[in-house]
């Protein structure tokens, strides 16, 4: 059998990115190739646990490199899990992941230097190996019964090719054709050097054997000595004393777990012991990653049970709040042969859950305390996960809450409820809140000027996630929360204002019902407030319904709400106001009340309901 098969487009499309860009840190293929390896020996493991076919013959698991000067040559072999010739054409060749197509956008925006960080942050890792090599050959066999080799070749040039392979031994070996100008790949000390550097902690053997050129009038030389002797320490790093281990080691094996090649922000190496025993290794990123952003796509940490690799993406290990985490953790005390099922309702798993919450949630309020630029970082990536912890993890609610941070109007920084509550002068008596679309519009919301007014400070609620939890937030240190566009709070208002405000409902009666019939449709009701300051009408929402941006947000994801009107502000101390009152033209007076309405819904940062009249009534009044 041999067939060439073209690549999917978003595949050719990023080999030819990552062929001709001018990247000089070109040797990060090889941490690449050894890492699948690695993951390759983990499957095999694995699944040899339930499956006597996988791995009957017991073998010593591990990885060979051999590099071949004459050839011009590097192949990373391992004895893991292998490939069927159809998982080979799907996982090379015609199954371009989700991140693909990303990855090559954003080569292609010319941000070249950070080709490691993106080749790992999209899972494309084995193409690097086109960096360095013009021909790339995979041989082959996949563990268990009746399993035929299989070979895949492709210069990456926009095919590949599939045939019958001749590997007889399970797993698989890739072979690095070298480019002109590449020889270093196949130098012992290149090799040895980037292996301890990127790839020390794989658990398995890396071994090297070397052919080298026959020099003039020598023979050729070939297995040296110190062939067997791996090249990688292999020592797990979770199991190694924390006090031993150089930030740099902590980095590297970030990189090898999450594919995310910046520097975590904060690392716990929890060593857990007592009751409950087991270790971990965990890191919280910097950015939120692809991953995060598909939804559908699974989380959590891998797990090992005494040095076994168990799985990776164990959910349990973790609420689903804190699925940005990346990590590892090893247990001594679950059986080996404990299988994802059981995972679900294990009691040791779940204690492992509540004490990895606890202490995360404990290193992001020491982080909030003592490194308020870090904390700044995280909020800006991942704060919104705190808020969905709020809105799923009740056990740890208020906790939750003291994390959280929120834009308020005075600073433009990012607040804490409690630092709020602090700087409150003693004459306010609740904390101001608003939620909006972005945080223009909320800073612009007229619902905000009997506020400003008075000098109050007001956070705003502008992320999706916040629109969630609005309806959750009452009260916080005995403090009520209200929010500025709720209906039956115009909050501290000018109190002559107020005093006011009956008159004048009498005298502007006409008014009021005019506008009201003008937009029964959309309002309902209109009447007259003491909370605008320089605007002539402004929104409000009834204090139990939805607010409009979790609204719009519902509407978006095709839910259907029911509908809730709104009721219309009006300031009678305003002048369009008083005109209007006095507007006898009855056709200019609703020209004029749709223009206001129009107004009012752009504050909010909704949509006029009929935009192309609201711009036609604002081109004729520019006429005018
Ligand atoms: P990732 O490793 O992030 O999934 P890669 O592009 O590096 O992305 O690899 C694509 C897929 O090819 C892997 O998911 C795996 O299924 C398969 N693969 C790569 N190398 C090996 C290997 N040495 N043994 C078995 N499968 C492999």
């Amino acid at each position: 059998m041999s067939k060439t098969c073209a690549f999917k487009a978003e595949i050719r499309e990023m080999l030819d990115l990552v062929i001709h860009s001018l990247y000089s840190k070109k040797e990060i293929f090889l941490r690449e190739l050894v890492s699948n390896a690695s993951d390759a020996i983990d499957r095999a493991r694995y699944l040899s646990l339930t499956d006597t076919t996988i791995a009957p013959e017991a073998p010593t698991w591990g990885i060979r490199l051999t590099a071949d000067e004459e050839a011009h040559t590097l192949t990373v072999e391992d004895n893991g899990i292998g490939m069927t010739a159809a998982e080979l054409e799907d996982a090379l060749g015609t199954i371009a992941k989700s991140g693909t197509k990303a990855f090559a956008e954003a080569l292609k925006e010319g941000k070249e230097t950070n080709i490691p960080e993106l080749i790992g942050k999209f899972g494309v890792g084995f193409y690097a190996a086109f960096m360095v090599a013009d021909m790339v050959t995979v041989d082959t066999l996949r563990r268990g019964e009746n399993q035929a080799a299989a070979r895949w070749t492709s210069a990456g040039d926009g095919e590949y090719t599939i045939d019958d392979g001749s590997r007889t031994v399970p797993g698989t070996s890739i072979t690095l054709h070298l480019r002109e100008g590449m020889e270093q790949y196949t130098s012992e000390w290149t090799i040895r050097d980037l292996i301890r550097r990127y790839s020390d902690f794989i658990a398995y053997p890396i071994t090297l054997k070397t052919l080298s050129k026959p020099k003039e009038g020598e023979k050729p030389e070939e297995d040296k000595e110190d062939d067997d002797k791996p090249l990688n320490t292999m020592t797990a790093l979770w199991k190694r004393p924390k006090s031993e281990i150089k930030p740099e080691e902590y980095e590297t094996f970030y990189h090898h777990i999450s594919h995310d090649y910046g520097a975590p922000l904060r690392t716990l190496h929890i060593v857990a012991e007592g009751t409950l025993e087991y270790r971990a290794l965990l890191f919280i990123p910097k950015t939120a990653g692809m991953e995060l952003m598909m939804p559908g796509n699974r989380h959590g940490l891998s797990l090992y049970v005494r040095n076994v690799f168990i799985g990776d993406e164990i959910e349990e290990l973790i609420p689903g709040w804190l699925r940005f985490l990346k990590g590892v953790v090893d247990s001594s005390d679950l059986p080996l042969n404990v299988s994802r099922e059981m995972l679900q309702d294990d009691a040791i798993i779940r204690k492992i859950r509540g004490d990895i919450t606890n202490r995360v949630l404990k290193a992001l309020a020491e982080m909030a305390k003592d490194k308020p630029e870090d904390y700044e970082t995280f909020t800006t990536a991942l704060g919104d996960f705190v808020k969905e912890g709020y809105h799923s993890d009740w056990e740890n609610r208020e906790k939750l809450l003291e994390l959280m941070r929120f834009r308020d109007e005075k600073s433009g920084n990012f607040t804490s409820l409690r630092a709020y509550r602090d700087a409150m002068p003693e004459d306010q008596k609740a904390i101001y809140a608003l939620t909006a679309d972005t945080l223009q519009a909320a800073r612009q919301s007229p619902c905000l000027e009997s506020l400003k007014a008075k000098g109050r400070n007001i956070l705003f609620l502008t992320s999706p996630v916040d629109q969630f939890i609005a309806g959750e937030l009452r009260e916080y240190d005995k403090m009520p929360i209200v929010f500025a566009d709720k209906a039956d709070t115009a909050p501290e208002a000018d109190k002559a204002k107020t005093d006011a405000l009956d008159a004048a409902a009498k005298t502007l009666k006409p008014l009021t019902d005019a506008i009201a019939t003008r937009l029964s449709a959309t309002v309902k009701e209109v009447r007259l407030t003491a909370r605008l300051t320089d605007s002539p009408c402004c929104l409000v929402a009834d204090p139990a319904a939805m607010n409009p941006a979790m609204r719009r947000m519902m509407e978006a994801m095709g839910q259907s709400v029911p509908e809730d009107k709104r009721i219309l502000e009006i300031n009678p101390d305003h002048a369009i106001i008083k005109a209007l009152a006095d507007e006898k033209d009855e056709s200019r007076r609703d020209d004029t009340i749709d223009l206001l309405y129009g107004q009012a819904c752009l504050a909010e940062g909704s949509l006029p309901p009929d935009p192309a009249r609201f711009n036609s009534l604002v081109s004729a009044l520019l006429a005018r």
